[in-house]
This record gives C-alpha cells, sequence and structure tokens, in this order.
C-alpha cells in the first residue's frame, strides 16, 4: 500500500513537473520584443529611409534582416501623445493626453500590463516624459527625470524602480542601452520578455557624446530645397510659427559660447535631479573632464564664427546656413550613437542567442523639420513630422529586406504587439495589427486614410491641426489659437504633384471634388474615433 502510494505519488510530481516545463516552453516560445524608440529622429537622417544618407549602418542592418514601413505616421506629432497612443492603441483624446503636459491616466488599459497577465516580463528603461512617471505599469521602469521629464544628455539623472533618484555618469543613449541590456541579461529566463528601451535622442538640445565630435568635420551637409520657404500659398498660421531653426539662438541649441573660462557656469544645482539653471546648463551638467573635451572641439569653431560674423561675412542668408549647418551636424552626431547603441543591442541578442525568438523594433515617436521650410520642430501635419520611422524583424517570420507601403500608425503598435503575443485585442483599441502586413501585402480592408489631430495650441506659436491623408491627398484644417485672429483656415495638398507640400489646393476650382471627397473621409475618421471637438 505504501509503495503504491509512493509510485502515485511519484507519479503526480513527474506530471507536474512535466506540465510546468510545458507552459515554460509554452511560454517562452512566444517571441521577445525589444521595442528601440527615439525622439524627434527626422526620417531623412535614416539610411533605411534616404539611400543618399550612410549615417545609421546599425538601423540598416535591422532593416535589411526584416522590413520597413514606408507610410507610418503619428496621429498627434508632439512627445507625449505619441508615447500615449503607442502604450495603449487609441488616439490622443482618447487616451487623454492630447497635449505635452495632459496628465497621464495610468489606470487605464496598457499593452504592456495585457503582456504581463499573459505571462511576459516587462521593462521600460529611458524617456518616459509623461506625468506622473510609471508605477506598476512595467515589473522594472527606470525613467529619466529633470529638464520636464526630457532628462540630460551627459550624466542623466533617473527615477529608479523604488522611486529612489540616481544620477548616472556618462552618456544618456549609451546608459539606457546598458542598462536594457543588464535588465535583458537578468530577467527571469523561465517568461518571454518586453523590453521598452526609449531614448531621448535626438530631441533638442542635440549633444553629442564626445567621441563622436569629430564626424562631420568637413564639407556641408546637403541644405534641403525647402529652407527658405516664404509660406506663400500655405495657411496664416504657418508663417507666424516660432519653429524657425535660425531663430533658435540659444546656445544649448547651436553650442555657440564663449571659449572656455570666459563665462560664468551656473551653481549650486537644485534638488536631487542636481539641475542647473540659465543658458550654459547643458555644459555645468558636464564632469571637468568631459567639458574640457567638449571645449577642445567648440571653441575653435566659435572662434571662427565670431571672426566671420565681425568681418561681416556672416549674415542674412549666409548666417542662416551657417547655423543650419553647425545643428544639423551636432544631430547627426546624436543620431550616430543612437546607432551605435542600436548595433550595441543587435549584436548582444546575437551573442546570448535570442536574436532568433526576439522581434526587434526601431521607432521614434514622431519625425522632425531638420530645415525643411526652415523649421527645427514637429507639431505640423506636414511630412517631415507626420511621418515615424518604423523597421521591424522577426527572424522566420518576417522576409527580411521588405519594404511595405501600407499606411500604419503609432495607435497599431499595442495591438500588433498583443497579437504577436497570440492574444485577443480589446475592442476598444482603435490601432489595427500589422501583423496580416508583414507578409507584404495589406488585406483588402486595410485603412486607406489616415486621422491627425494636434491639440497643444499655442505653442511654438501654432494653433490645432486637425487631418486626414490618403495615398495621395492630404486635407488639413487649423483652429483655435490662443490669441492669434486668423480663425479656421484649410489646406489640401496634392503629394503626387508637391510632395514638399508648397502650394494647397484647397481653393483651386481643379480640385473642389478631391476637396469633397477628403472631407467626406476626415468626416468619416471623426465619426470613427468619436471626435467631439
Ligand atoms: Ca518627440
Amino acid at each position: 500500500m505504501n509503495s503504491l502510494r509512493r509510485y502515485v505519488a511519484i507519479g503526480i510530481v513527474s506530471m507536474g513537473v512535466l506540465l510546468a516545463r510545458c507552459v515554460v516552453a509554452g511560454e517562452s516560445a512566444k517571441p521577445n520584443i525589444l521595442f528601440i524608440f527615439s525622439d524627434d529622429h527626422a526620417l531623412r537622417t535614416i539610411g533605411a529611409y534616404n539611400p543618399e544618407f550612410d549615417g545609421t549602418p546599425n538601423i540598416d542592418r535591422l532593416a535589411e534582416s526584416g522590413a520597413v514601413f514606408t507610410r507610418s505616421y503619428c496621429e498627434n506629432s508632439i512627445c507625449q501623445p505619441s508615447r500615449a497612443a503607442v502604450l495603449t492603441g487609441k488616439v490622443s483624446h482618447h487616451h487623454g493626453v492630447r497635449t505635452n503636459g495632459s496628465p497621464w491616466n495610468n489606470k487605464q488599459q496598457i499593452f504592456p500590463r495585457l503582456l504581463k497577465q499573459a505571462g511576459y516580463q516587462t521593462a521600460m528603461i529611458g524617456k518616459w516624459h509623461m506625468h506622473p512617471f510609471p508605477s506598476d505599469e512595467f515589473d522594472y521602469h527606470k525613467t529619466l527625470t529633470a529638464n520636464g521629464g526630457q532628462g540630460r544628455y551627459y550624466n542623466p539623472a533617473f527615477v529608479a524602480h523604488d522611486g529612489s533618484i540616481v544620477i548616472e555618469k556618462g552618456y544618456s543613449t549609451d546608459i539606457i542601452a546598458s542598462e536594457s541590456i543588464e535588465w535583458m541579461k537578468n530577467r527571469d529566463k523561465t517568461k518571454p520578455f518586453l523590453m521598452m528601451c526609449q531614448f531621448k535622442a535626438p530631441h533638442t538640445n542635440v549633444m553629442p557624446p564626445l567621441r563622436n565630435l569629430g564626424m562631420y568635420r568637413d564639407g556641408d551637409i546637403p541644405i534641403p530645397e525647402t529652407f527658405f520657404d516664404d509660406y506663400e500659398g500655405r495657411n496664416d498660421y504657418v508663417k507666424q510659427s516660432w519653429m524657425k531653426m535660425h531663430g533658435m539662438k540659444s546656445p544649448a541649441v547651436v553650442k555657440i559660447t564663449p571659449t572656455y573660462g570666459e563665462y560664468e557656469l551656473p551653481k549650486n544645482p537644485t534638488g536631487p535631479e542636481r539641475q542647473f539653471k540659465g543658458d550654459y546648463k547643458f555644459l555645468a551638467e558636464m564632469t571637468e573632464a568631459q567639458r574640457n573635451e567638449w571645449h577642445h572641439h567648440y571653441d575653435p569653431q566659435n572662434e571662427d564664427y565670431r571672426k566671420r560674423v565681425a568681418s561681416g561675412e556672416l549674415t542674412g542668408n549666409k548666417l542662416a546656413e551657417y547655423r543650419y549647418q553647425r545643428y544639423v551636424k551636432d544631430y547627426l552626431r546624436v543620431v550616430a550613437a543612437i546607432d551605435q547603441n542600436v548595433g550595441r543591442l543587435l549584436d548582444w541578442l546575437d551573442a546570448s542567442g535570442l536574436a532568433e525568438n526576439t522581434i526587434v523594433i526601431y521607432s521614434s515617436d514622431q519625425g522632425f523639420y531638420l530645415g525643411e521650410h526652415g523649421w527645427s520642430d514637429k507639431r505640423l501635419m506636414y511630412e517631415e513630422s507626420l511621418g515615424m520611422p518604423f523597421v521591424i524583424r522577426w527572424p522566420g517570420r518576417i522576409k527580411p529586406g521588405q519594404r511595405i507601403d501600407a499606411m500604419i500608425q503609432n495607435i497599431d503598435y499595442a495591438p500588433t504587439f498583443l497579437d504577436i503575443a497570440g492574444l485577443d485585442i480589446p475592442d476598444d483599441i482603435q490601432g489595427k495589427s500589422l501583423v496580416p502586413l508583414f507578409d507584404g501585402k495589406a488585406p483588402r480592408n486595410w485603412r486607406d486614410s489616415i486621422y491627425y489631430h494636434y491639440y497643444h495650441s499655442g505653442a511654438y506659436n501654432l494653433p490645432k491641426i486637425e487631418g486626414v491623408r490618403d495615398d495621395r491627398y492630404k486635407l488639413i484644417r487649423y483652429y483655435d489659437h490662443p490669441c492669434l485672429k486668423l480663425g479656421e483656415q484649410w489646406e489640401l495638398f496634392d503629394l503626387k504633384r508637391d510632395p514638399q507640400e508648397m502650394k494647397s489646393e484647397y481653393d483651386n476650382p481643379e480640385y473642389q471634388r478631391v476637396k469633397k471627397k477628403m472631407l467626406r473621409e476626415l468626416n468619416k475618421l471623426r465619426k470613427q474615433y468619436g471626435v467631439e471637438e
């Protein structure tokens, strides 16, 4: 009797172990997700999107081994709303983060929580930017703080998982990638993982790492054809926007400063984040050694700049072009640091044997005007800031080297990740899973237009902006400015004939049928997304 019991007991234990192994094997078989997210990354500074640019070999390597989505868009072109759209799969007025500064409802449904319920281990490291900071959204988080949640490029402060503030010595993008790798190394290996690795770069004020300061020294970067745009043929608001690259004179933006020792560094940083104030705070954030090397690079350029200004050589358009070169070269050096760290992440996946079962995405919260129309920002619905890079690799599932033209948006990421994990997509999620697109051909019922709505009126002297874009046309409505009395204004662009959006056809009699069609499309989408405003 006793031995029978023992056999039964051994049998039950064995079955239990077997069952547990099956569960573990089943869960591990679900693909891991490494989501690499940057901030304000202009598509023309990614080789996979611009064949003339060769400054991102690692993002291009990722693209070659997976798919590049060529028509990938945000629904509201600023940092916080885009991040909330990614997490929730919903448009701004549904997730509630309409503007930078709108409170984040941290109790709402987000895809990382749903993945966690399905057995994933989840983490977010880097720029979060929303308020409040993460609480129980992820199993682990470490979040940039200071500078309004943007964080610093040098020696950044983070809110650690336990709520304490820690200063990490080094360069922001390197630290975020290193910490992401550390977390993946030390994860619970019985579970699949979601790692959201979120760089603050290349957001303004672009500060390259010291190792990249020698890049792009020789020669000029091509100036966009629309750099000296006079904004004729467009709405009256764009003429008044404060996004002009030439108008950004802060030393933190253009790095034109006195030579080392000829200015006073701000003292007495405040708070546990050690925040400095003033024009030279970006230099105060460095260590003495870092600052020395920084000046070693920039001082000769700034001396040269002052001489050329004093001699009268740098004025008007020449000065604007000079500022463009200075800004763009720093931007590209910062992009190079992103790319170097994408390379580190990919190399680590290869070395750890995880590459085969890990989906890797490279995206950015929106695009950026890098001198196009003379600007240096986002917000508007023109192509440069509406676009988001979206590159995805999924070995064995996505055929390498694809370029997929179906229109996608940031609201599609959450349902895609749920679909990848084999989960049902809740009905209230407004985006669509991209999984059916991975074979390269869009299903017949795929969307044929996208909806856009920017709410942060007043910022950079712009109004609210709403619109629709289809395969060829774009209709944009400008309305509700806090002080400019310009009323509601509309634009219609024919992107086939006018890809740079230099002439609105809204009042052109030849485009009245198109205009009506696009107005119908806008109203259809407003109804679909429950827009009340
Ligand atoms: Ca951004």
